[in-house]
């Protein structure tokens, strides 16, 4: 079978290639600011839990701590092998787990939880069912929630999975990135095929119901066939759903990255060459693309809600619960509810002085307006559905698309001419080529992008 991206012109790619987010949010996390305080998150968690608003719970639980440094890394992490910064870390989370649980009305439930990090398989069992039994006695979670954890299949052992299955999690992600061992040396992070291998099959003996892989396509050494034989190793292992992210080296953001040799990146040609290949070869190997960087199984729900027109993005990228208030715990998770985002300290000493002060250890945030909810609106479907329904839009929003949107129908233009996107009376439709330049199709709704990127350069490049 096909591809249904062999006939995409991906040469054209090239030109669209710049700067610019990835929507996990919108307004994009460089507009949180700290005019947006503890005080002003605690009123909105209040005010969320007024008698009536009765909106589902997301919970997302951050743990930073790793073992090693992947040099690619992006995520808010630490390094450390020091057990006793673990204990700290957990009597603070439990802290700040009490003071949120405590406003939150009882009759609350809990669709979906997650784990992320930094790695929170650093976690010993003992303290992932410590912790994991400390959040079901503080949460109602439904028995059909989705209970996820990111795990890392170095230094784990299968206690580690029974721990979780023991407090719930039924599914997994797991970071594989490239199975080449000279990719592997050159970003430092020693996992041989086998011992990816013995973890999935673990986590299928102990029930995990999804698993997700986690590769990365743009890391020093890639080859076309060395990641060839990466991504059909993924095939024939079956998980659910596969995320193959685009590397962003960033390194004025993440400093750690300057460990990569920039001349061992493949260039932007080879990247398109690997990401068109992966693609047919995910495509061809019975996944179906959601967009951006994930695929998933035709019969996997991430897929059904794309066709039922419920899917959503969140931090974690796409998500199958829309309409949950997502409480993020830990240091520098976000919390966002209908018109705000908040987002804990960036640094565990301020995290842990605002919780001994017995605050929230809200750093910054984002009271959203009118304008960004619509735009928001927009934005999602368009990434989600991979198309709009103009009439429904100006219907929700009271407004006058065509001339509310001047601007950005203007910037759209090129898409059109490019036979990337197609606009009829009514519809905004993403073409199969457009789907690779969602997050440049998307720029052209963001209001803040133009004076963002006349500061500092903070997004990583689109292809
Ligand atoms: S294990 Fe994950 S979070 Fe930790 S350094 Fe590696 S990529 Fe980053």
């Amino acid at each position: 079978m096909g591809s249904p991206f062999s006939q995409v012109d991906f040469d054209l790619l090239k030109k669209y290639d710049r700067p610019g987010p990835r929507y996990t949010s919108y307004p994009t996390a460089p507009l949180f600011n700290d005019a947006f305080t503890s005080e002003d998150y605690r009123s909105e968690i209040l005010a969320t839990n007024a008698p009536g608003s009765t909106a589902d719970l997301s919970l997302y639980f951050h743990f930073p701590f790793c073992d090693t440094l992947c040099y690619f890394c992006g995520c808010t992490m630490l390094v450390t092998r020091d057990r006793r910064r673990v204990e700290e870390y957990l009597r603070y989370l439990k802290r700040e787990i009490d003071m949120v649980a405590s406003s939150l009305g009882k009759d609350r439930r809990v669709v979906q939880l997650h784990w992320g990090g930094g790695t929170p398989t650093h976690l010993f069992p003992e303290q992932i069912r410590d912790i994991g039994l400390f959040i079901r006695s503080r949460f109602p979670i439904t028995p059909d929630a989705e209970i996820s954890v990111e795990i890392d299949p170095r230094e784990l052992r299968r206690e580690h999975l029974e721990a979780l299955r023991d407090v719930g999690f039924n599914r997994m992600s797991m970071g594989v990135q490239d199975l080449d061992p000279a990719v592997q040396e050159a970003v430092n992070r020693i996992q041989p095929e086998a011992m990816t291998g013995q973890v999935y099959r673990w986590a299928r003996e102990l029930g995990f119901t999804s698993v997700n892989m986690d590769l990365i396509y743009g890391l020093p050494f890639q080859t076309l066939e060395g990641f060839d034989e990466t991504v059909r190793t993924v095939i024939d292992y079956a998980p659910e759903r596969i995320a193959v992210f685009n590397y962003a080296h960033v390194p004025w953001l993440k400093p750690h990255q300057k460990l990569i040799n920039e001349s061992d990146l493949p260039t932007p040609e080879q990247k398109l060459a690997l990401l068109r290949q992966t693609i047919e070869l995910f495509c061809s190997g019975g996944y179906e693309y959601i967009g951006l960087d994930h695929f998933a199984k035709p019969d996997d729900e991430l897929a059904i809600a794309q066709k039922q027109r419920t899917l959503y993005r969140n931090f974690q990228g796409y998500s199958t619960r829309a309409g949950a208030d997502l409480y993020g715990f830990g240091m520098s998770s976000i919390s966002h509810f209908q018109t705000c985002y908040a987002q804990n300290e960036k640094a565990l000493p301020e995290y842990y002085r605002a919780l001994d002060e017995d605050r929230l250890a809200t750093h910054v945030g984002y009271r959203m307006t009118d304008d960004d909810r619509l735009r928001k609106h927009v934005i999602m479907r368009l990434m989600c559905d991979l198309e709009l329904n103009v009439s429904a839009v100006e219907r929700q929003f009271g407004i006058e698309f065509d001339s509310y949107f001047t601007s950005s129908l203007g910037a759209l233009e090129r898409f059109v001419d490019d036979g990337l996107v197609a606009i009829s009376p009514g519809q905004i439709a993403i073409q199969r080529g457009g789907r690779l330049l969602l997050r440049n199709i998307a720029m052209c709704f963001d209001a803040y992008l133009d004076a963002m990127m006349k500061t500092k350069p903070v997004f990583s490049r689109t292809v």
